[in-house]
């Protein structure tokens, strides 16, 4: 089978299109044909090595697709059920190996592109607004990358949970779509000043929240916008990874809260998996929740599209088509 290998760690032509073994399923998993494959900014950091793994591995972990084989003490799967997952490396490929218990069942009304685009992104925005920090009615909230894949689906989570939201994106065509998905205010921090613009919004006030995915590049202002006892949730490192940081001062600055969150932990036990990828089923099928799903490469494309996301060409969901 074909699927998309990092032998050595490097920049987008380190990701190599190229013929494998098919994965031979283990007792508990389940042979997935991939159909969509997701594409997410975490899987440029294990790309390049700013987060190490086991080399060489085939790329991705997210995926939606068909079941083909199944192992011998699998229960809840049969050979042509429609299922997705998040979290299991190896989801660049024509075809995937997977645990049962990492799957979802996709039901009819769900695309295998709505599945792979769903499953990293909506949990994540889920376990962001839902568990990290529970927003409430009236909470504001500062989402950096607002017209980002996770920018986008945590916009409307916060506005569905009630909460007032600030986006930062860096282009007006990004402003229009965090508009579009609910954002009550947007700031070009391409260009204007994020922290004197969020103090100017709130009156002086800061928001309860700040959902920071860009690292950084924004870190510090971050913190400078949250108001007393306010949560900074640290979860990404676009622009490159916060490496000092002095706790001391965040009592100064109102006795702040700081935090490091992975999706890994979100889901790490079935019924956490199962209650965030269940709601963001039911939200897409309520339609209130929107997929955007603007950008489609196959497979043996991969190189450019982690192009284009590292350029900050993208918005929404990048799919991956074996
Ligand atoms: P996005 O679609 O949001 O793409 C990243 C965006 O970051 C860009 O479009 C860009 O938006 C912004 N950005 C700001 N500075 C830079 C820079 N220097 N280089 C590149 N991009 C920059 O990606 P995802 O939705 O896949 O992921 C968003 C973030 O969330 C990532 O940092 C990812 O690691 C993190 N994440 C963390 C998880 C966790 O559990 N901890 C789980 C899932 C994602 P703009 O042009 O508007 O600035």
């Amino acid at each position: 089978m074909k699927a998309v290998r990092v032998n050595e760690y490097g920049g987008p032509e380190a990701l190599c299109y190229e013929e494998v073994e098919m994965p031979t399923p283990g007792s508990n998993e389940v042979l997935i044909k991939v159909a969509a494959a997701g594409v997410n900014y975490i899987d440029t950091y294990q790309r390049s090595g700013l987060y190490q793994v086991p080399l060489p591995t085939t790329l991705g972990l997210e995926a939606a697709g068909t079941v083909e084989k199944i192992g011998d003490s699998v229960s809840k799967y049969r050979i042509g059920d429609r299922v997705a997952y998040t979290s299991v490396a190896g989801a660049y490929a024509e075809y995937a190996s997977v645990p049962e218990e990492k799957l979802v069942s996709l039901s009819d009304g769900v695309s295998f592109n709505e599945g792979a685009a769903a499953m990293l992104q909506g949990c994540t925005a889920h376990y962001l607004c839902k568990s990290t920090y529970h927003v409430k009615q009236g909470d504001s909230c500062l989402i950096h990358a607002a017209a980002g894949g996770v920018g986008l689906l945590l916009i409307q989570m916060v506005k569905n949970a009630g909460g007032h939201v600030i986006g930062t994106v860096s282009t007006e065509e990004k402003a229009e779509l965090a508009k579009e998905a609910g954002a009550d205010e947007v700031i070009l921090y391409s260009k204007d000043d994020f922290e004197a613009e969020v103090s100017r919004i709130t009156a002086g006030d800061g928001v309860n929240v700040v959902y920071d995915s860009v690292g950084k590049s924004t870190f510090e202002k971050s913190i400078n916008c949250l108001s007393r006892l306010g949560y900074m949730v640290l979860y990404g490192n676009a622009s490159g990874p916060v490496t000092e940081f002095n706790p001391a001062t965040l009592g100064p600055k109102g006795s702040l809260f700081l935090t490091r969150p992975t999706l890994f932990d979100y889901t790490a036990d079935r019924a956490s998996l199962e209650w965030r990828s269940g709601d963001v089923f039911d939200w897409i099928a309520k339609d209130e929740l929107k997929l955007r799903i603007e950008h489609f490469y196959s497979l043996s494309d991969a190189q450019e599209a982690h192009r284009d996301l590292e350029a900050r060409k993208t918005t929404g969901k990048i799919i991956l088509t074996p």
